[in-house]
């Protein structure tokens, strides 16, 4: 998903990205990499003047200074195209500069020629040069500022000045600073240091309201919105050559090794794009905290940049030998990813500000600005509710039932046949009026397919106590010799006078003991191809001939089991979608297995507890002695967590604005749970010998307390997340879905 998701971004994107197809097609790349400026005489005189007759330059400059009026979003989705096609010169350091300016108390009149085209800028990030006022009140700057982007071209610079009175901002003429361009890793944009030997600069050109939080910050998503554009570019070309390029008789990109790692380039470059997306939204947010600002920011700070970087590298791997050749723009593209981070900063500095951010409590949980209409809707729904609020616990059940309250997405009469709005607010009503949804768990992937496969029987008969949540389901459908492929099933079920006799052997099964039926799924055709002879049957779990045999899990629980079918009768009407046709009920099943356990406790899960780990919040310890390296990686987990639930805000977003999420979800989904597994790796690493201890019981110890009350807690996760991986679709599963089903990659050769 790029980075805009309004149809106003989507323009504007395909407008930037038309504009690169004809001013800055790859050849004009390559000539700028091969000139001896880096393009940047290309970029004054014909590149520059265009984006800005185009707006481009000005997208987020204030309309009395020359611009757009726009934000932040804007020139980052405009950015976003531009790194894409590595477009040369001086565009980031421009725009950035005016950006700076722009947050500034009074740029006065420097603003107007930088989105002009007239002129360029560059900002530099590194300390370095000191003031000390002169008589008449401005400043003399001595000292190197060590390599500024755009600085060899630009003809206003912002620099930070060391003063007594500490750091300020001021913008100068490049005129009287020593301006020495060095050869420049990236050989599409020059770099220059800026010296100063008791350079005079007015007291005017001093810049109020800024501070290195600000200028950093920006410099973090703008430098990460150009990243997104590279990252998709190593995407969309690893993907590409992975297709066409052939080893060993067959496309490289069949091979799981290859078809993987493109998998994970896009998680990556996904959770980029979701990072940069809330930092640009952030600094426009009207009355936002600075210290949330400043949040948002250290995430972009953290993963756009790095994401560009492993991009980039897997690029040139799935690429091969000629990904390392100079004719290959692999390595323009490799380094200015590189060149971005080593300007921006290492990654572990942008975490371990996150970390203390996180630590003092600064927190962006997602929220969405519901439009217009949703006040109506939110007062019908809310007078809805209220009625139901006024019944005993157990007749609110059952009019939440009853109402569609349960599962609001699903057509009348069992749902609401609610849109993405009326969801998301009857989610938020149901839990203002103090209401509960029964939990489904399994019940909650049998109900969609009985909805859409039942017969009017099955469906009067068993959805109305299934969605009071007194009907216990379990899901038969693993076997010891059918796991992740589950076509290749053995459990058979045999003609019997009004039904079917099931044989055979489920494992793994959640919940067995407990459950009153279960939907299973059997081979009634062994003659027919895998998937087209298998039925999906509603099994009574009371029925003579089933033994459930609980198997305890690593954690010492037994919440799944082994179930022995002997010849267990199935009455015709329980057969649901037809017999042999019940693979594509299954589908069905799974597909909302996956989307439940994706959005329940999978996601950005754990962070929580983490911090409170980090503050020892639990019984007023101080926490565990967390080293600087533990720091940074907390603050990477903060980060991706952030990322994630920007992630799910993006999905929601885009539903309501009525378009597919795409590959966001599966994408969430990968990343959600490879994130729990290592939040509860880390929780329990930092305890050390307290780790050694465990859990007796499943609730026992609290992730912030002391000694064992926190081991217990930690390694019990430990143990638990495991599951995360495996249940559900393992990861290799879900990279592989990832690959086929999103990029296009080709399917694993089929079994002999
Ligand atoms: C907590 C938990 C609860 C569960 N509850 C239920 C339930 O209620 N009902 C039910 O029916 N099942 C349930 N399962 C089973 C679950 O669906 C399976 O464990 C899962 O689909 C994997 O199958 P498997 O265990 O046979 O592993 P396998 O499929 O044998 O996989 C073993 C390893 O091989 C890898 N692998 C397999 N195929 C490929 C491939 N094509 N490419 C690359 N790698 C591959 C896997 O990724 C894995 O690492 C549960 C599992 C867990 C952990």
């Amino acid at each position: 998903m790029a980075l805009g998701l309004t149809e106003e971004h989507q323009a504007l994107a395909g407008a930037v990205r038309g504009w690169a197809e004809r001013h800055c097609p790859p050849d004009v790349v390559r000539a700028a990499a091969d000139s001896r400026d880096s393009g940047a005489a290309r970029y004054a005189a014909a590149l520059g003047p265009s984006l800005a007759a185009h707006g481009v330059a000005g997208l987020h400059v204030p309309a009395d200074h020359g611009g757009q009026g726009f934000g932040l979003p804007e020139l980052a989705v405009a950015l976003e195209e531009l790194g894409r096609a590595l477009v040369p010169g001086a565009f980031l350091p421009t725009v950035f500069a005016s950006a700076v300016l722009a947050a500034a108390d009074a740029p006065g009149k420097l603003l107007d020629g930088l989105t002009g085209g007239a002129r360029t800028g560059a900002v530099a990030l590194t300390p370095g040069l000191t003031g000390r006022t002169d008589a008449r009140g401005g400043l003399l700057i001595d000292g190197v500022a060590a390599p500024v982007l755009g600085a060899a071209t630009a003809d206003l610079l912002i620099l930070p000045v060391r003063t007594d009175a500490g750091e300020i901002w001021a913008a100068a003429d490049p005129l009287g600073f020593e301006i020495t361009e060095r050869s420049s890793l990236d050989l599409t944009r020059p770099v220059a240091t800026v010296g100063g030997a008791g350079v005079t600069l007015p007291a005017e050109r001093v810049l109020g309201g800024l501070n290195r939080t600000t200028v950093t910050g920006l410099a973090a998503t703008l430098f990460g919105a150009e990243a997104c554009g590279i990252a998709a570019w190593a995407v969309a070309t690893a993907v590409q050559y992975a297709k066409i390029r052939k080893q060993f008789g067959r496309p490289i990109g069949q091979f799981q090794a290859v078809k993987h790692r493109c998998a994970k380039m896009l998680t990556v470059a996904e959770q980029a794009a979701a990072a940069v997306w809330d930092a640009a939204r952030a600094h426009g947010e009207p009355g936002i905290p600075a210290a949330q600002r400043e949040f948002a920011a250290s995430v972009a700070g953290v993963i756009a940049v790095d994401a560009a970087v492993s991009c980039a590298h897997d690029a040139i791997q799935i690429l091969g030998g000629i990904g390392y050749t100079w004719e290959h723009d692999a390595h323009l593209y490799y380094r200015r990813a590189l060149s971005l981070r080593a300007l921006l900063g290492p990654s572990g500095q942008w975490a371990e500000r996150a970390a203390e951010l996180a630590l003092a409590g600064v927190r962006r949980p997602p929220r969405v600005d519901l439009p217009a209409d949703a006040q109506e809707l939110r007062a019908d729904v809310r007078a809805e509710l209220r009625d139901i609020a006024a019944l005993d616990p157990l007749e609110q059940t059952r009019r939440l039932a009853a109402d569609g309250w349960v599962m609001p997405h699903l057509p009348r009469p069992w749902g609401r046949a609610a849109g993405p709005l009326e969801q998301i607010i009857a989610a938020e009503q149901v839990q203002a009026a103090g209401l509960r949804a029964p939990n489904l768990f399994i019940a909650g992937w049998v109900i969609p397919a009985l909805v859409e496969y039942g017969t009017p029987w099955q469906q009067g008969q068993f959805l109305p106590p299934t969605l009071r949540g007194e009907l216990v389901w379990c899901q038969l459908f693993s076997e010891p010799d059918a796991g992740s492929d589950l076509a290749g099933l053995s459990t058979r079920a045999e003609r019997a006078e009004g039904g079917w006799r099931i044989t055979g052997q489920k494992i793994w099964t959640s919940l067995a003991r407990q459950a009153a039926w279960a939907i299973c799924i059997a081979r009634t055709d062994p003659a027919a191809a895998r998937h087209a002879g298998i039925t999906y049957f509603l099994v009574d779990m009371s029925a003579p001939g089933i033994e459930v045999r609980p198997l305890r899990e690593m954690t010492g629980d037994a919440i799944f089991n082994q179930v022995f079918l002997d010849g267990v009768f199935v009455p015709d009407d329980c057969v649901v979608g037809g017999v042999n046709d019940g693979w594509r009920v299954a589908r069905t099943t799974l597909a909302n297995e996956r989307v439940a356990l994706s959005s329940s406790w999978a996601y950005g899960s754990g962070v929580g507890e983490l911090l409170e780990l980090a503050s020892g919040r639990g019984d007023g310890w101080a926490g565990p002695q967390l080293r600087p390296a533990d720091l940074r990686q907390l603050g990477r987990f903060v980060c991706d967590g952030h990322a994630l639930d920007m992630l799910g805000l993006r999905i929601t977003l885009k539903q309501l604005s009525g378009t597919e999420p795409g590959a966001t979800s599966s994408v969430r989904k990968l990343l959600g749970m490879q994130h729990a597994q290592q939040i509860a790796d880390f929780g329990w690493a930092v305890l050390g010998p307290d780790g050694a201890l465990g859990a007796s019981r499943p609730d026992e110890g609290t992730p912030g307390a002391s000694g064992a009350g926190a081991g217990a807690y930690w390694s019990r996760q430990v143990l638990f997340t495991r599951a995360l991986t495996i249940g559900g679709g393992t990861t290799d599963i879900q990279l592989n879905i990832i690959a086929e089903r999103l990029l296009g990659l080709p399917r694993d050769p089929e079994a002999p």
